[in-house]
C-alpha cells in the first residue's frame, strides 16, 4: 500500500481524509494547525493526538519533507536554499534580509518553459510542475530555518511561470492564506504575463499582489527577449493589468530588468511612463544579473540612475532593486544550474 502524504492534501481533501477515518472534524483542524503551523515534520509530533492515533497515522499516513542539499548565506545576509524533492529533482528559495522584513522567493516549477533570454532558468527548459505542496513547502521549511524569526512576506518571483502552473500555485497560496495565515497581502506573484491566467488569478485565489515582469517598452524588443509575448503582446498585457480588479490603495508592481544598450534608452524610459500610465503602478527597476554565456550586458550604475530618474515622481515608487547575495549567486537558477 502506497502511503497517503498528509502534506499534499489540498483544503478540500483533508479534511474528507480525517472523516474517511472516522475521526471527528476538529480533528482536521489539529492536523493543519500541526503541519502548517508548527510545521511538523513527522506524524510522531502531533502531540495533540494520542499515541494509539498517531500510530493508527501513520500506518498509512506521513508527512513529506523538503531535503535541503545546501544552504549558502551571503554577507549581506541573503540566504538560498536548494532543496531536493521526493523524485530527486531540484528547486531553490531565496530569502532576502531588509530591516525588519524577511522576505522568501520562492519557485513554482522546475526549470521554466518560456525562455526569456536574459533569465538563467530559462537555460534549463521546463523539467515539471511543482506539485502545490511543494510550493507551500518552501515557506514551511524555511520558516524552520529562521524561527524565531518569521517570514514576513512571500514572492513567487524564484524558478518557473507561477501562471503556467496555475491549479497548484493557486492552492499552494490558499494553504498559505487559511493554514499558514499569511496576509495575501503580504504575498506577491510575479508573472512574464500569461494574459488569461492574470484575470481567472482574481476569481480563483485569494488577493494577492500582482507583478508583472516587463522588461521592454516595444514589441520588438519583448518579443526578443521573452518570447511569450508573440503570444500575449504589451497591448494585451497592458489591458489585463488594467482590468485587475486592484484593491484600494494597492499597485501593481512592474518589473523591469535593465540590460545595457537593449531596453535602458531614454526613450524606453518616457515609453515605460507612457504605457503605464493610468495603471496604480510601482516600477521596480533591477539591472540585468550576468551569468556565465549570458547575451546580454549589466548598465552601468549612471545609466540606472539615469533611467530612474526619468521615472521618478511619476510612480510612488520607483525601486532599483539592489542585487542581493552576489557573493552566493543572487540570479534565480543559478545555484541549480551550478549543480547540474
Ligand atoms: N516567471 C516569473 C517569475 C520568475 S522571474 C516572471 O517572469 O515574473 C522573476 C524576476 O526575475 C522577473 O522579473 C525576471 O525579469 C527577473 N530576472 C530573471 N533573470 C534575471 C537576471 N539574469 N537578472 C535580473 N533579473 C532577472
Amino acid at each position: 500500500m502506497t502511503k497517503i502524504n498528509l502534506k499534499a492534501l489540498s483544503r478540500e481533501a483533508l479534511p474528507a481524509y480525517i472523516k474517511s477515518l472516522g475521526l471527528p472534524a476538529f480533528r482536521a483542524k489539529q492536523l493543519a494547525h500541526w503541519i502548517y503551523e508548527r510545521r511538523a515534520e513527522d506524524i510522531v509530533e502531533l502531540s495533540e493526538y494520542s499515541r494509539e492515533l498517531r500510530d493508527r497515522l501513520a500506518e498509512q499516513a506521513y508527512i513529506s519533507n523538503l531535503k535541503m542539499l545546501d544552504r549558502l548565506v551571503s554577507v549581506d545576509g541573503t540566504e538560498k536554499y536548494l532543496w531536493e524533492l521526493q523524485d530527486g529533482e531540484t528547486i531553490e528559495s531565496v530569502l532576502i534580509r531588509d530591516d525588519d522584513r524577511l522576505t522568501l522567493c520562492i519557485s513554482s516549477q522546475v526549470g521554466c518553459a518560456l525562455k526569456c533570454a536574459f533569465c538563467l532558468t530559462g537555460t534549463l527548459g521546463l523539467k515539471r510542475n511543482l506539485e502545490s505542496h511543494e510550493i507551500a513547502d518552501q515557506v514551511i521549511s524555511a520558516a524552520r530555518l529562521v524561527a524565531p524569526k518569521t517570514i514576513t512576506n512571500i514572492v513567487l518571483m524564484g524558478m518557473g511561470e507561477p501562471l503556467m502552473n496555475f491549479d497548484n500555485v493557486v492552492e499552494a497560496l490558499w494553504s498559505m492564506t487559511d493554514w499558514m495565515h499569511i496576509s495575501p497581502r503580504r504575498i506577491t506573484l510575479s508573472t512574464a504575463g500569461i494574459v488569461p491566467k492574470i484575470l481567472e488569478l482574481t476569481k480563483r485565489a485569494p488577493i494577492v499582489n500582482l507583478a508583472i515582469s516587463l522588461n521592454a517598452t516595444t514589441n520588438s524588443v519583448r518579443d526578443r527577449v521573452m518570447p511569450i509575448n508573440r503570444t500575449y503582446p504589451l497591448k494585451d498585457l497592458l489591458a489585463a493589468c488594467r482590468a485587475f480588479p486592484l484593491p484600494p490603495r494597492r499597485r501593481i508592481t512592474f518589473e523591469y530588468v535593465l540590460l545595457k544598450d537593449v531596453n535602458d534608452t531614454p526613450e524606453d524610459a518616457k515609453r515605460l511612463d507612457e504605457l503605464l500610465r493610468g495603471i496604480p503602478a510601482k516600477v521596480n527597476l533591477i539591472p540585468f544579473n550576468p551569468f556565465p554565456g549570458a547575451p546580454f550586458g549589466r548598465p552601468e550604475e549612471h545609466r540606472v540612475l539615469a533611467f530612474q530618474e526619468r521615472l521618478a515622481g511619476k510612480y510612488m515608487t520607483v525601486l532599483v532593486r539592489k542585487s542581493k547575495g552576489q557573493d552566493v549567486l543572487a540570479a534565480c537558477g543559478q545555484l541549480k544550474a551550478a549543480r547540474g
